[in-house]
């Protein structure tokens, strides 16, 4: 049987980049830069202060002291956003708010605290003379052109996911709008005569479709967007017929649920076989090995496991890495942590992902499992922040065995008595 790093790098061969888009600023949040950015112009675009305070010529009060301040004469005043065309001579000072244009003749600022100016002073007549009590060295408090940024300078890369940091200063270098990879569309489909969409009534044997509900979460919180094909029967033509709607809306990639493994009504991967092709439908990795990978009609397919800890750890495992490729974040994956286990854990030789609790104690990250682990049970999912990773060919793991883990949540102090594992 296929290891899952093998499935996964035949599954990546058939994803490439979707193409670009240009996105106002406001709305590139979690979207994926598809150009290198380059600086037009120097940041800052001029030398200004960084305080309030007293623009001065650092020489004239090299000397000054609390007991014995210097004076200087306030010939202006400069507030940010204006430039004033005045220069200081010696024992000068123009006053000056924080981000203006730096005047001539200056070469360091005093901050406010460092003078004896009155909080609620209002001056408007100048000359007006004011104390200084702290000596500064030339470049002071100034915020020099282009100490940050140099113009024509590439500042961010293609596949560099925006986070809010990067799209202010993108806002800063002047941009309005930027190109970005468009959203993959991932089309997902349920499979089976007991499922009922959610909000419907329910009928004896009958349960509700959870795996629609979280895969579309599962999509956008991977950088896609989702197209849902409801729920088919375990019908030939129903399964079709849906698939073919992902077809029709252009999908970059067909998840299924359900209807993969060897049950007598599993047709999805029979359909898929008729209309594309199937390049693997077995996974050594717990839960979720009933999973195939194949195309319909050219549309790359994975069909996950149907219960729904399989569909979410399938997803994790093979869909979220697809979506990266196709929105072309180069920022994936994201790194295991390293953990202690907390107990004793036994596998079964394939490559399992379980639910976990990861803690802190004393400055270490120890772990232990959720409950039982059968596949069906959500609730040890919601209530795990981590995946613990057993390798292939392990079958046990003693306390204190160090394991790879998937964050999957906020991860606390100390492990509470209460949860009961
Ligand atoms: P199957 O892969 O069709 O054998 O399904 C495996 C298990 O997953 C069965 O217990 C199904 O009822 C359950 N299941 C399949 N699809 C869903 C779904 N969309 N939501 C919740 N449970 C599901
Ligand atoms: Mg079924």
């Amino acid at each position: 049987m296929l290891s899952v790093a093998s499935a996964l790098e035949k599954l990546l061969k058939e994803f490439s980049v979707v193409k670009a888009e240009p996105v106002a600023l406001m709305n590139c949040r979690g979207r994926i830069l598809a150009e290198d950015v380059r600086a037009s112009f120097d940041l800052p675009l001029f030398t200004n202060s960084s305080m309030d305070g007293f623009a001065v010529k650092s020489d004239d009060v090299r000397h000054a002291g609390v007991d014995h301040p210097v004076e200087l004469s306030v010939i202006a005043d400069i507030p940010a956003g204006l430039v004033v065309g005045k220069e200081i001579k010696k024992g000068q000072a123009i006053r000056i708010m924080t981000g203006a244009v730096v005047p001539k003749g200056c070469d360091a600022v005093v901050p406010i605290e460092d003078t004896n100016y009155g909080l609620n002073r209002a001056q408007d007549e100048f000359p007006w003379p004011i104390q200084i009590y702290k000596p500064v060295n030339p470049g002071d408090y100034l915020r020099v052109r282009g100490q940050d940024v140099h113009a024509g300078e590439v500042v961010l890369t293609a596949g560099t996911f925006l986070r809010p940091q990067e799209l202010g200063f993108l806002g800063m270098l002047g941009f309005k709008e930027v190109l970005v990879y468009r959203r993959p569309k991932v089309a997902i489909l349920s499979t089976g005569d007991e499922l009922v969409k959610v909000g419907s009534a329910l009928a004896p044997g009958k349960i509700y479709d959870a795996n629609s509900v979280m895969l579309a979460a599962q999509i956008v919180e991977s950088g896609g967007e989702f197209l849902d094909l409801g729920i088919a029967k375990d019908k030939h033509d129903d399964i079709y017929q849906r698939l073919e709607k992902g077809f029709m809306e252009q999908a970059d990639l067909i998840v299924s649920s359900a209807g993969v493994s060897v049950g007598a009504f599993d047709l999805v991967r029979q359909v898929i076989e008729e209309y594309g092709s199937i390049s693997f439908w077995r996974v050594n990795m717990r839960p979720g090995k009933p999973l195939a990978f194949g195309n319909y009609r050219g549309i790359p397919f994975v069909g996950l496991p149907g219960n729904p800890v399989s569909a979410f750890v399938g997803f994790d495992v093979f869909v979220q890495p697809a979506i990266a490729k196709l929105s072309g974040n180069r920022e994936f994956p994201r790194p295991a942590q390293k953990v202690k286990l907390d107990e004793e854990i036994i596998s079964d030789g394939r490559e399992s992902y379980l639910r976990g609790i990861v803690y802190q104690k004393e400055g270490e990250l120890y772990a232990r499992l959720t409950g039982h682990q059968g596949s069906g049970n959500l609730r040890s999912l919601v209530q795990s922040n981590a995946f613990l990773i057993v390798p292939s060919e392990v079958k046990s793991l003693p306390i204190g065995a160090e394991v790879n883990a998937w964050i999957t949540g906020v991860i606390n102090q100390a492990i509470s008595e209460d949860l009961g594992f």
